[in-house]
């Protein structure tokens, strides 16, 4: 039945269920609309993979890469070896984080990379900042920090890593700072704040702080099912770090560069991290490219180290890649000549909005939460125990079936529909989404 691609096994997916399913393939984007084969026109509301910020098609993005190919196609950083567009896009980064005081740019080529990295670089900070000891690192239940053997170990879905074990040592992880379902059933956001710092100070404790090198999160938990956490948690989690020694690791993969509303998440909550782990919405997805922002303090220890550990034994064949570098460079220029983050602020609270309701229209909607563009329905089988949904029972696929026959695209994720549409969203994006949504909702049968 389904035109599934015969040569290749998709990411995420068993190859042989792939076979069952009328698979959509995409041959166009233009703006906020994706067309398939069929010539059907789709409204994307994922941004292709929470990355296409700017839109699909963008003249200057491809004048940016066009021209790059003709001035210079590829060439490395190791070394010492530099080239424009990776000084300008640089230079770019870290004046866009200044007000976090980030001083350096780490180029990756992807957001995996950049965890790698980040958890890397923390434990050379360590070493050669005299406490070579701390090698832990401490996450959070529900956190998706990639797929590499690293960010698989401080990642907190367990779904991921099951077939894939053992995975690094040394990683332990605590609670999320999630209001719908926590441990403690607290419904009260400055306490439930405090109850999560409090126990990863506590952890912190347990491993004993000398032997730890990093927290890392997710501003706003994407993968996970958009877990918002409560306004006072990124302060608290901050001082804990401080009082500790710890680095604190943002995970900015989807959050940066507008998606939750402001340029980086971690802005969104007042905190400036110690590194900021960036991609996709870096280049729009244009082109893979990744990043880690570096800060003073880590820069300083560099500085004013002179042996062999201070060695940056890491990077890749496309850090930095000369092409990737033009178009991240044409997509930050639009985030900011347009003011996106503020757009998916307001467009993100209007959606939210309106999709607020469907938890008390429909049975099977547990809650919609979300901030700037990026948004989770969460199915749940009792509302009032809040049990998820099955989600070996296909609802979530059949709600996105029916909301793509009205011509919009969401993601179901098990237990879950997610939306990240492009940040250049407007109301009447906004409002098909949806219409798109109460129709599937309304028709699929329990
Ligand atoms: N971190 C976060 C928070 C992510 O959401 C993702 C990807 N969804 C990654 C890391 C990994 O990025 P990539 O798929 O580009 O390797």
């Amino acid at each position: 039945m389904s035109n599934y691609s015969k040569d290749f096994w998709h990411p995420m997916s068993h190859p042989n269920e792939i076979k069952q399913r009328e698979s959509i393939h995409v041959v166009s984007g233009d703006g906020v609309y994706i067309k398939d084969d069929k010539g059907n026109e789709l409204l994307d509301g994922v941004a292709g993979l929470w990355c296409v910020n700017v839109g699909h098609n963008r003249p200057e993005m491809k004048q940016a890469i066009m021209k790059q190919l003709d001035e210079l196609e590829y060439f490395q950083l190791f070394d010492g070896v530099s080239h424009p567009r990776a000084t300008e896009m640089a230079a770019k980064l870290v004046k866009m984080t200044e007000p976090e005081n980030m001083k350096r740019a780490f180029f990756t080529s992807g957001g995996s990379d950049s965890v790698e990295t980040a958890l890397k670089l923390a434990r050379q900070y360590h070493i050669i900042n005299g406490q070579p000891e701390r090698k832990k690192f401490i996450s959070l239940r529900n956190a998706y920090h990639g797929l590499h053997f690293g960010g698989l170990s401080v990642g907190g879905i367990n779904a991921f890593r099951r077939n894939y074990e053992p995975l690094l040592n040394n990683t332990v992880n605590v609670d999320a700072p999630w209001l719908y379902r926590n441990p403690w059933n607290c419904e009260d956001p400055d306490q439930l704040a405090q109850l999560c710092a409090d126990q990863l100070a506590q952890e912190i404790e347990y491993q004993m702080p000398d032997t730890v090198a990093a927290f890392i999160a997710e501003p706003v938990m994407g993968a996970g099912g958009v877990i918002v956490p409560p306004e006072k948690y990124w302060p608290l989690v901050r001082e804990v770090c401080d009082r500790y020694g710890i680095l604190l690791i943002a995970d900015e993969v989807v959050t940066g560069f507008g998606r939750s509303g402001s340029m980086f998440g971690s802005r969104g909550w007042g905190v400036a991290p110690d590194m900021m782990c960036l991609a996709k919405g870096i280049s729009s997805g244009y082109i893979p490219l990744g990043a880690v922002m570096i800060n003073e303090r880590m820069e300083k220890a560099w500085d004013n180290n002179a042996d062999f550990n201070g060695v940056i034994m890491t990077g890749y064949t496309y850090s930095g890649h000369p092409v990737a570098c033009a178009a991240g460079i044409a997509s930050l220029d639009i985030v900011e000549n347009e003011n996106l983050p503020e757009n998916a602020k307001v467009q993100g609270a209007y959606l939210l909005n309106k999709l607020q309701g469907f938890a008390d229209k429909f049975a099977k909607v547990g809650e919609v939460r979300g901030k700037g563009l990026m948004l989770a329905i969460d199915l749940v089988d009792d509302k009032v125990t809040r049990q998820p949904i099955d989600p070996t029972s296909g609802y979530a696929n059949r709600v996105a079936d029916i909301a793509r026959e009205q011509g919009v695209l969401v993601r179901p994720v098990g237990t879950k529909i997610i939306l990240s549409p492009p940040l250049t969203f407007q109301q009447e994006h906004c409002d098909k989404i949806a219409e798109a949504l109460d129709k599937a909702f309304s028709t699929v049968k329990d």
